[in-house]
């Protein structure tokens, strides 16, 4: 089962790691935070009180037997940045802005959060590297996924072959439309591939982010590839999406750590 709960904190797995890695993207069960950000909002610009975000963070490492001090996050900012994380990150510095995060140290705990953009988890068994990327529509513009994996090949000598990538809850191309500008740069960016990534319904057009990212992963040759299928506007119950609640929402967290 892909779901799975401890403490009344309920995470979704992807069946497509190893056991050689830690990996939970955390719905918004079990938390302390109130409506709108009810209940394990993690973000903390959403206008949430700081004290109940830590709180929900310390919960999040708890649930999966992981240091809280042993976290390294970015600050998001829909680019193609890339930090590369030696270490934990003191959370009295400041993070630095990027969208896609690595390493290949066991003493760091991954985190990044979400409320309708893809998450992207990546772990290559034989160069011992985990990572996650942050991929909204811009993002997926300028892409990041594809960054992302130049990123683990210059690096740390990742063979694309090797690499292993889920992609997880985020908003469905059911529940995305977009407008005019959008639909003209995703059909310049993926050309003859524009037509798996946007749909026309009743005369609106609606742009599949799991297609576009997977797209860009499999021309940089990643072969092993899950989409979790979840979208977070059709199962408010499970996700925070600030696109079905008009941005009165939370952020949920995935986190990745070498086991
Ligand atoms: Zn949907």
């Amino acid at each position: 089962m892909p779901f799975q709960e401890t403490n009344g904190l309920r995470y979704y797995s992807f069946d497509i790691f190893s056991k050689a890695v830690k990996q939970a993207v955390f719905t918004r069960h079990g938390g302390v935070s109130p409506t709108p950000w009810h209940s394990l909002n993690l973000g903390g610009s959403v206008g949430d009180d700081p004290a109940r975000v830590a709180q929900n963070r310390l919960r999040v490492f708890n649930a999966l037997g992981s240091d809280p001090a042993s976290i390294h996050d970015v600050w998001l900012v829909h680019g193609t940045d890339i930090v590369y994380a030696d270490a934990p990150r003191p959370l009295e510095q400041p993070s630095a802005k990027a969208d896609i995060l690595f390493t290949d140290n066991p003493a760091v705990s991954l985190y990044m959060r979400f409320g309708d953009c893809v998450p992207i988890l990546f772990h290559d068994p034989k160069k011992k590297v985990i990572g996650i990327a942050h991929a909204g529509w811009l993002g997926t513009l300028r892409g990041v996924a594809q960054a992302a994996v130049d990123g683990m090949r210059s690096r740390y000598g990742c063979k694309p072959e090797d690499i292993v990538a889920g992609i997880g809850p985020s908003i469905g191309v059911d529940h995305y439309e977009v407008g005019a500008d959008v639909i003209t740069q995703f059909q310049e960016k993926y050309s003859e591939d524009a037509d798996q990534i946007l749909q026309t319904r009743n005369g609106s057009t609606y742009l599949d982010l799991w297609t576009a990212n997977a797209i860009q992963l499999q021309k940089a040759g990643v072969e092993q590839i899950q989409v979790s299928s979840l979208c977070t506007a059709c199962n408010l119950g499970d996700w925070f999406s600030h696109r079905a609640e008009q941005g009165k929402t939370g952020r949920f967290g995935a986190i990745m750590a070498i086991a």
